[in-house]
């Protein structure tokens, strides 16, 4: 089967050349200066990415669930409450990690497709006076279903209760790919992984503290050995790991900040936005429908697809691959056999997504669903026709 073609998963995403050459690197001494000219590059690279200034990143070894648990066992203990709605696969299971470290989880159910509930969160935040919520939980942008929230809505309705919970934030699939503000936004925590807006394998977990959280390290009582982030800082101040860091990993992490910096974060989240609004155009024009309830939700990276009742979803998945070389992502949880997921994030072009909505069409037609090929292809084109943008990435 032939591996030439993009994919379009939601992460991990397609790789620049310019990415797969800088982690492809000759074993280096990570105890010597060597790295730390990989290391402090990169730390500095990921706070211009998130948009702050005053928090310390810490960069672990392991996956962006890993990110999660760096999150909440830092500055958590058993018992503690915290508040955290449910609307997809992605927050269900930071729940669930929640649950398992004998954290009390105060679950807003929301339907899948919907963002987070920001009033909801403000009634609960004003009735808890006695301030027992410890930290809400945000996931920024629902990969599942392909739903962004509103995080400053969040924040303001942490604020609007004058509520001293921290507020974690997910944003493995939007940072680095849609606008994302740490410091303008109040964000506590944020977590992100290398293999989705970083462009990367997966293998980083990307996390940056407040001050604030910083602060409730030092009560917090959740057991914590490899995710602590206190060996990782006495680590960077002698230039190096508590273990043993994935350098090349990091390399890349340092040139794949240089690449989206260079290009301007702005420019990156306008070219995210065209080629989802060319996804979301031949979606409508084959006459189906997003998960996402309403156009404020539509998320620029990746987007659900809702298919006709009584289709199973996953033949379509399983389809376009053996028949085309082409992934697209599954339904998940709640959403299986009932969707099939466009990633549409990191290293893509309008002619590269162009190739995956026709691979698309291809592969309803085969299975029977009435699309008229050509009929997404061609809404896709119109827009990104008159809606020129860069044919290039920076640095490219
Ligand atoms: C991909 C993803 C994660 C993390 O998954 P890992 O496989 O552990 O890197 C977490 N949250 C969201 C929203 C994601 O899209």
């Amino acid at each position: 089967m032939s591996s030439q073609n993009p994919v379009f998963i939601p992460g991990p995403t397609n790789m620049p050349e310019v990415l797969r050459k800088a982690i492809d690197m000759p074993t280096l001494d990570h105890r010597s200066p060597l790295f730390a000219e990989i290391l402090h590059p990169a730390l500095a690279g990921v706070k211009r990415v998130f948009k702050t200034t005053t928090a310390e990143v810490f960069i672990f070894p392991c996956t962006g669930t890993g990110g999660w648990e760096t999150a909440i066992t830092n500055t958590l203990s058993a018992g503690d409450r915290v508040l955290a709605a449910r609307n997809g696969m992605f927050s269900h299971r930071w729940i669930d990690m929640c649950q398992r470290h004998g954290l009390e989880v105060v679950v807003v159910d929301t339907p899948w497709g919907e963002g987070l509930p920001a009033e909801r969160y403000a009634e609960i935040l004003a009735a808890d006076t006695g301030h027992t919520i410890k930290a809400v939980l945000a996931t920024h942008n629902e990969t599942a279903t392909g739903v962004v929230s509103d995080i400053a809505a969040v924040r303001q309705a942490m604020d609007a209760a004058a509520h001293p919970a921290l507020l974690l934030v997910d944003g493995v699939s939007s940072i680095g790919c849609m606008d994302f503000r740490m410091d303008a936004w109040g964000v506590d925590i944020a977590v992100t992984g290398s293999q989705k807006g970083f462009m990367l394998p997966a293998g980083l977990a990307i996390v940056a503290f407040s001050r604030k959280a910083l602060a409730a390290v030092e009560t917090a009582g959740l057991p914590r050995t490899f995710f602590d982030i206190r060996d990782m800082e006495k680590g960077y101040t002698a230039n190096g790991y508590p273990y043993t860091p994935a350098v090349g990993l990091m390399n890349g992490l340092k040139v794949a900040c240089d690449m989206l910096l260079a290009e301007g974060l702005e420019a990156v989240f306008a070219r995210h936005r065209r080629i989802a609004e060319g996804v979301r155009r031949a979606v409508f024009a084959w006459g189906l429908d997003l998960w996402a309830a309403r156009p404020e939700l539509y998320s620029d990276t990746v987007s659900a697809i809702r298919t006709p009742d009584g289709f199973d979803a996953n033949r379509f998945v399983t389809l376009a691959m053996e028949k085309y070389g082409v992934a697209f992502g599954t339904g998940l949880g709640e959403l299986s056999g009932k969707a099939f997921r466009i990633g549409h994030l990191g290293s893509l072009t309008d002619v590269m997504t162009l190739s995956g909505l026709a691979t698309a069409e291809m592969a309803m037609a085969d299975l029977g669903l009435s699309i008229q090929l050509g009929s997404g292809v061609a809404a896709a084109q119109d827009y990104y026709r008159s809606e020129p943008g860069s044919v290039r990435m920076a640095a490219e």
